[in-house]
């Protein structure tokens, strides 16, 4: 059966270029990149010049630069490692109410260790809340994470105001730039950003952790000396040499990208939401170009996308099914979004998709949508 895979906020497919650029320290130069033989001075030589071309992209210094192994790491780190690093500035943590879980379940353990964690609201458009934003931030408030763009329904968050806000306040301020980082420029008023490798035809297993000058992080994995002795544990050269090579073609390559990724989405938009009983989730404009998110009136998410998946689409439902029962999904809650909770599909383009798969996939869902007819045996 054809595939068409429209999953790409999930993840991306690993670019040849990229596998190419990370071959030879999967094969030949495997030392490791703390040996200091000559062999391991190699491969180390690869980590640096990785970490300064990603370093570099991002108008950063390298040493700001700490890899990880993706962006749930990244995630977990910027909010417990700056939360426990700067704890006399206060225990007050604010994050916006549709977080990725990532962030989410790293405030509520930290809400278990006596911080105090307040959600941000996010309006019916899928953006922050500024005003609302404006009247949490307290004088003890030590860290704001709000995401750059949102996973689900692709809004992309007022950055700039809010980094404004925040450190008015005097407090840090965290983004999620996981599933930005592809398709925007990197926003450069955060004092920690994270992103992940495999959203950019990069690896899997690999992401990281950007930290401002001056910004203080606990440590969270203890081991070797390993990332200025922040991060223990064996640097994996082939993935991170390939998430700089994915990185530095996406930088590249973001403009056309962005326009192909866009025009597509477009033509799916435009014949999705001629079906009846259907709507876009989120802003229409403020959102990713890869992002269509639809909602699918009086069916259930989930129902509909083993539909789709019997029919070879690919594509996820923010509404999750757990142990056979379906949650809704929290973001389009966060929205206030209760009718298009449990009845939504989001539907993530990537630069290989083309037009005519398009074309066979509405025409595919259209069909499935279509009422059953039932055959008049009298006629
Ligand atoms: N943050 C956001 C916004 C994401 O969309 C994801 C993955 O879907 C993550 C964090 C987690 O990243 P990773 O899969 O690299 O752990």
């Amino acid at each position: 059966m054809k595939r068409y895979y429209f999953d790409h906020a999930a993840t991306t497919p690993l670019d040849r270029r990229v596998l190419e650029a990370m071959m030879p320290y999967l094969t030949e130069c495997y030392a490791n990149p703390s040996s200091s033989h000559a062999m391991g001075r190699e491969a180390c030589r690869a980590v640096d010049e990785a970490r300064d071309g990603i370093a570099r992209l991002l108008g950063r210094k390298p040493k700001e630069v700490y890899f990880t192994s993706g962006g749930t790491e990244a995630d977990n780190w910027a909010l417990k490692g700056a939360a426990l690093a700067n704890r006399e500035r206060g225990r007050h943590i604010l994050i916006s109410a549709f977080e990725h879980p990532a962030v989410f379940e790293s405030a509520s353990f930290l809400q278990k260790q006596g911080y105090e964690v307040e959600l941000i609201p996010v309006r019916a458009d899928g953006i922050v809340d500024l005003t609302a934003l404006s009247s949490l931030l307290r004088e003890d408030t030590c860290l704001v994470a709000v995401m750059s763009a949102n996973n689900e329904v692709g809004t992309i968050q007022p950055l700039a105001e809010i980094a404004t806000l925040v450190h008015e306040k005097g407090a840090l301020f965290f983004t999620d730039a996981v599933q930005a980082m592809g398709e925007l420029p990197a926003f450069d008023g955060a004092d920690l950003l994270s992103f992940s490798s495999h959203k950019l035809y990069g690896p899997k297993g690999v992401g990281a952790l950007v930290v401002g000058g001056g910004v203080k992080l606990e440590r969270l994995h203890h081991g070797g000396m390993q990332e200025r002795s922040l991060r223990g544990g064996t640097t994996p050269t082939a993935q991170i040499v390939g998430f700089s090579k994915a990185f530095s073609l996406a930088c590249a390559e973001r403009e056309d990208r962005t326009k192909r990724v866009r025009s597509l989405r477009d033509r799916f938009l435009k014949g999705i939401l001629s079906l009846p009983g259907t709507a876009l989730n989120g802003d229409g404009e403020k959102r990713l170009a890869s992002n269509a998110n639809i909602f699918f009136e009086g069916r259930n998410g989930q129902a509909l996308l083993n539909k789709f998946d019997l029919a070879g689409i690919c594509a996820s439902a923010g509404s999750a099914c757990t142990s056979g029962a379906v949650h809704p999904s929290h973001t389009l809650l966060a929205m206030g979004k209760e009718k298009e909770a449990s009845s939504s599909i989001r539907f993530s383009f990537g630069k290989d998709n083309t037009e005519t798969e398009i074309d066979e996939v509405l025409s595919i869902i259209e069909t499935l949508l279509s009422p059953v007819r039932t055959k008049n045996i009298s006629s």
